[in-house]
């Protein structure tokens, strides 16, 4: 199955924000945003029934949508919110165009429901597993602004080195301009993305002295290196990261290992293995306090045995990693591992995919327990008549965890704007997302 989605929201903007923590659920699980339901894998609807318009406006956008699925036959109809909710049993008989309803309260657990109705998306050409790829400047307080372009590495099972070109860093004066352009438009964080981030310029200086630079740039409140390949120039760049000389830099780690097997690895023609992530996992820590690291992991390569799980298990224990993606690998023509044998049964990598995610949340569940009462500088993502969103230096855009804080409860959002700055208290969390609520100065 496909991996594209594209949600229609209906109603009110309660489910505006509802769709927006569906969207995250689906990027968290490799899906990707398409830019309009003719062209999305998954077509998701997420309805109202609050007056007779609206339902009479869901049911109209489900029958516009069965159209839409004719003409693009692998398309999966996805029903969800109140509508879906409240008439479950007649959405089941008299609806039979729609593939999957589920009602409120599983937002979150979009991409999961999805995955396990469906199947896992495959990656496809010509994508490397990345989260990151659907992220885009939309108006909101933070962007992806490219450092370079192409790649000089052969992993196995990606296609971008043969279609993107060599590796090529851009010009630091082109990156510093796209960014003053982007913070006149209301940016206050960048995410600095490429398919290799830790070659740009050639050292890890070169990125200091980039993000250095970056520094001097007005209302750019946060800097996030994303995508450092676990090897020894990533060790060298946190060797030299002084949190004091970068204080925007915030303290987070996009590091893929994409496996912990090292007979894996090795046939994935990646680098490291268990120790040198954890090594490395660890420098990370120890350089930049607080900082949280975000991995991914690519299961079901050709060759992988329950052996190598164990070893993912076993990484998950050394390193803990506060964020992690599950991909499922699928051949992708014109790579080096596109004729290797032995790949797994479908079936085994889902069970593998879905024990290694139980690890996680386990873990997931201590770090949140341990966040419990702390209080963390976050930026505004959003405000609504229901509350704010906003998330903590730690966590990236669109993919990590965000903190809802529900402003009837507060005496005021004290004239706030997405891109500022706030002191917030967590004060419980759901699987992934946290709940909080402002401090001010007179709290501390
Ligand atoms: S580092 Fe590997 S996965 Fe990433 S773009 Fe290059 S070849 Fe693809």
């Amino acid at each position: 199955m496909g991996r594209t989605f594209f949600i229609t929201t209906l109603g009110c903007p309660k489910n505006a924000a509802d769709s927006r923590q569906m969207r995250r659920s689906l990027l968290r699980e490799g899906y990707e945003p398409a830019e309009s339901p003719y062209e999305a894998d998954y077509h998701l609807i997420n309805s109202c029934s609050f007056i007779q318009s609206a339902r009479e406006e869901t049911i109209q956008t489900v029958l516009e949508g069965a159209d839409i699925k004719k003409e693009h036959s692998d398309q999966k109809l996805v029903l969800v919110g109140c509508f879906a909710q409240r008439y479950e049993a007649a959405v089941r008989e008299e609806l039979p165009e729609v593939d999957l309803s589920f009602g409120t309260g599983l937002y979150h657990r979009t991409g999961e429901l999805l995955s396990e109705k469906f199947g896992r998306p495959a990656i496809h050409d010509p994508l490397e597993p990345s989260v990151f790829s659907g992220m885009e400047f939309d108006g909101q307080p933070y962007a992806p602004v490219k450092l370079s372009e192409g790649c000089d590495r052969k992993c196995a099972f990606c296609a971008i080195p043969s279609f993107r070109g060599a590796f090529r860093s851009r010009e630091l004066a082109e990156i510093l301009q796209e960014i003053r352009d982007l913070t006149e438009e209301g940016v206050r964080e960048v995410c600095l993305v490429s398919q290799d981030t830790n070659a740009f310029g050639g050292s890890h200086q070169a990125i200091i002295d980039a993000i250095s630079a970056m520094h001097d740039i007005p209302d750019l409140h946060w800097i996030r290196l994303l995508y450092m390949y676990p090897d020894a120039r990533t060790r060298r760049f946190l060797e030299a990261w002084d949190p004091v000389q970068l204080p925007r830099l915030v303290p987070y780690l996009e590091s893929p290992v994409q496996h912990a097997s090292s007979r894996i690895l090795k046939a994935m023609n990646r680098a490291g293995d268990r120790q040198s992530f954890r090594d490395l996992f660890q420098l990370a820590r120890e350089k930049v306090p607080g900082l949280e690291i975000r991995t991914s992991l690519l299961l079901g390569f050709p060759g992988e045995k329950s052996e190598d799980i164990d070893e993912v298990h076993a990484f998950l224990d050394d390193c803990r990693p506060e964020k992690l993606a599950l991909f499922a690998y699928s051949p992708e023509e014109g790579t080096s591992g596109f004729s290797l044998p032995g790949m797994p049964a479908e079936e085994n990598i889902t069970d593998r995919i879905n024990d290694v995610r139980q690890h996680h949340l386990s873990i997931l569940k201590d770090i949140h327990l341990a966040r419990q009462d702390q209080i963390f500088e976050c930026m505004v993502d959003e405000i609504s008549e229901d509350g704010m969103v906003v998330r903590r230096k730690q966590d990236a855009p669109e993919v990590d965890e965000v903190i809802h804080i529900d402003l009837e409860t507060q005496n005021s959002d004290a004239g706030l704007e997405p891109g500022d700055l706030v002191k917030v208290k967590v004060t419980g969390f759901f699987e992934y997302d946290m709940a909080g609520e402002l401090v001010t100065e007179d709290d501390l």
